[in-house]
């Protein structure tokens, strides 16, 4: 079916998938590494391998391929490339947009090993990098050199939740012969279309909203331009990090309900957002729905929604943030996001305990910096569960 004229919640149930000759409602898991070619002796009317079809499941396989074709319907993109993990999909743009001495510049509070894999990886094969705070975009335009091949944005990024403006940022790129790619995995394709406002690739770790209940790692890229995705096709294959087609399988049951499930979370984090505003425990929240986040405005325009990530400062530092994971109840402790049930992490005691004080601070957040990923309880739940648990702090 056409989908492209439909609505968002049609084009989520419905996009990407022709259903076959058993009229299967949902696409079948291809549970193949190999598919056969058809000789003269089963009707081809072409040589063996002339045809037009699938042959192996690293290079492409049909459940795979209707995830990939739905994301980049959903992106407004020419097509996708499904990878094993967000990391997977991030190393092989990484890997085909960059060549020996050429730069990027970055977001500074990207996704801590997006950073990570360019300075200490590709690093060694002389690829440099600015990493500058892109939400001002004159850090950006002054990281750029004659060398900039790439401009690497998340936006909002992670745990400062800070806003870049993809379209001032995609013109800052493409004036100086760069490509734009955004990684739009906190807002998802229901909230934020980064190639509409004139990036050149998108990325998703599927792991987070797309799929949205915490059972698969995955990641996906889209492209705007069918050379620049053939590049990352190309690489995707070679570097071997491909999705499996159970994983494909699962990420598409999830997607299909991104939209409600976006709706029901970004309603409950607007409600703890506020409240947590008004609770003396809390030195500050930012949240992008909030009228005190400084890129609220932006946000609001370049986004139909403020999504359901939070972070707030506890009073008290280290020993009060600690004090509150050992006494929440309904949300669970755990790294991730994006998916039904909440969870609640605390940098500076957990994912970041290795780095110093300063370091962290360096980074963008104080000790008693707490992240919340608000899934689909109700509202009052959570809310009660926070303040039972800020009691003890
Ligand atoms: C989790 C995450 C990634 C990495 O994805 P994996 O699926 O864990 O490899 C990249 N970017 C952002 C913003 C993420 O939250």
């Amino acid at each position: 079916m056409n989908t492209a004229r439909l609505g968002i919640h049609s084009r989520l149930v419905h996009g990407g998938y022709h259903p076959d000759a058993t009229g299967a409602v949902n696409v079948p898991i291809y549970q193949s590494s190999t598919f056969a070619f058809r000789n003269a002796a089963h009707g081809a009317a072409l040589f063996a391998g002339e045809e037009e079809g699938y042959i192996y499941t690293r290079i492409g396989n049909p459940t795979i391929r209707v995830l990939e074709d739905s994301v980049a319907e959903l992106e407004g993109g020419v097509g996708g490339v499904a990878t094993s993990s967000g990391l997977g999909a991030i190393s092989t743009l990484y890997m085909a947009l960059l060549e020996m001495g050429a730069h990027a510049v970055s977001t500074a509070s990207v996704y801590g090993p997006s950073r990570g894999l360019i300075e200490k990886h590709f690093s060694r094969f002389g690829i440099g990098a600015s990493f500058v705070d892109t939400s001002a975009l004159d850090n950006l335009r002054q990281a750029i050199r004659p060398e900039t091949r790439l401009v690497y944005v998340e936006t909002p990024s992670n745990p400062a939740m800070q806003v870049t403006d993809i379209a001032g940022a995609a013109k800052i790129a493409h004036d100086h012969g760069s490509l734009l790619a955004v990684d739009n995995t906190f807002a998802s394709p229901y909230l934020q279309n980064p190639l509409d406002l004139g990036a050149d690739v998108v990325l998703h770790s599927v792991t987070k909203f797309i799929n949205g209940h915490a059972d698969v790692v995955g990641g996906i890229l889209v492209a705007t331009d069918d050379e620049v995705l053939q590049r990352l096709r190309d690489v995707m294959v070679h570097m071997g990090c491909s999705m499996d087609p159970h994983q494909a399988f699962l990420v598409l049951r999830g997607l299909k309900t991104l939209g409600i499930r976006v709706e029901q979370a970004q309603a409950g984090a607007q409600a703890i957002a506020r409240w947590l505003e008004t609770h003396p425990k809390i030195q500050s929240v930012r949240y992008i729905g909030l009228p005190s986040h400084p890129q609220h405005e932006l946000a609001r325009l370049q986004m139909r929604g403020f999504g359901s990530m939070i972070s707030f400062e506890m009073k008290g530092g280290l020993e009060a943030g600690r004090r509150l994971m050992n006494h929440v109840k309904l949300a669970t402790l755990a790294v991730s996001l994006g998916g039904v049930e909440t969870l609640i992490e605390h940098p500076a005691s957990m994912t970041h305990a290795a780095m110093s004080r300063k370091a962290r601070e360096a980074a963008g957040f104080a000790d008693g910096l707490v992240r919340y990923s608000v899934g689909i309880e109700n509202a009052d739940d959570l809310i009660a569960d926070l303040e039972q648990a800020l009691e003890a702090v």
